[in-house]
């Protein structure tokens, strides 16, 4: 057990708990001692129905996600478990490009790990997930959040954790809501990728810049693609009047933030 970033929960001595779904005997054992060792109580499925199964009978606090699995594969156990309760999942992917591709289906992911990963990046991982939720849940009791924060047609209730686009709800996953309400926070104020990183994942490195423009595009998805602006090398900004005028622009986004990662990836 470490001490502040452990998974234990702020307001108790409760053990949080992680549902790791891997069929990958060597794998799984591998990720569930390390967590074990790290204090959370460590459940495994190495199937898609027993993933299901095992998250909706004993909801976890986080889940670590392969996506390639028997039965069915892990988009769909995503599906299924959020469809009832919103679970924090770092999902495991075989590829860089293939979480692009992954976020692009709407999955409901909030992190995203290629393999081959270090066990101390993974556990960096599932603890910033873990506190995300406690820090989630501790600003849901503040007072002033029963003030609803606008975006242009876009109204967010923080503490519901509801969003509506012009009166009609939109489903985001955990993280995504986060990040619209760390956008929208300061409106019209350019926030870097790596200081989205910090205050949405709680992840100090900027590895995972590629998540946070992969939750942005699910955003404009879900939102409308005027909301969010793209300052090109640098990171994005909330426009209220909803008229950010590279939202045509995607493809271009896409090639210049691939060209940044491949960069960092060399670093
Ligand atoms: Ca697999």
């Amino acid at each position: 057990m470490t001490t502040t970033s452990g998974p234990r929960a702020d307001d108790g001595p409760t053990q949080r708990r992680v549902l790791v779904v891997e069929d990958e005997p060597t794998i799984a054992h591998a990720v569930a001692s390390r967590l074990r060792a790290e204090g959370y109580v460590v459940e495994l499925a190495d199937d898609g129905p027993g993933a299901v199964d095992a998250a909706l009978r004993r909801p976890p606090d986080a889940m670590v996600l392969d996506v390639m699995l028997p039965g069915f594969d892990g988009l769909e156990v995503c599906r299924r478990v959020q469809g009832h309760r919103p679970v924090p999942v770092l999902m495991l992917t075989a590829r860089d490009d293939e979480t692009d591709v992954l976020v692009g289906l709407g999955v409901g992911a909030d992190d995203y790990m290629s393999k081959p990963f270090s066990m101390r990046e993974l556990v960096a991982r599932v603890n910033a997930l873990v506190r995300r939720v406690d820090r989630a849940r501790a600003l849901a009791r503040t007072p002033d959040d029963g003030v609803p924060l606008e975006l242009g047609p876009v109204t967010i209730d923080r503490a519901e954790r509801r969003v509506r686009r012009d009166g009609t709800e939109v489903h985001l996953t955990p993280t995504e809501f986060d990040l619209l309400v760390r956008l929208a926070s300061s409106p019209r104020t350019v926030l870097t990728r790596e200081r989205l990183l910090a205050d949405v994942w709680d992840w100090a490195d900027a590895s995972g810049t590629r998540t946070v423009d992969s939750h942005v595009k699910a955003l404009r998805r879900k939102l409308g693609p005027g909301l969010i602006r793209t300052v090109h090398g640098v990171g994005y900004s909330a426009e209220p009047t909803g008229d950010a005028d590279d939202a045509h622009d995607e493809s271009d986004d896409d090639s210049e933030n691939a060209a940044d990662d491949e960069a960092e990836d060399r670093a």
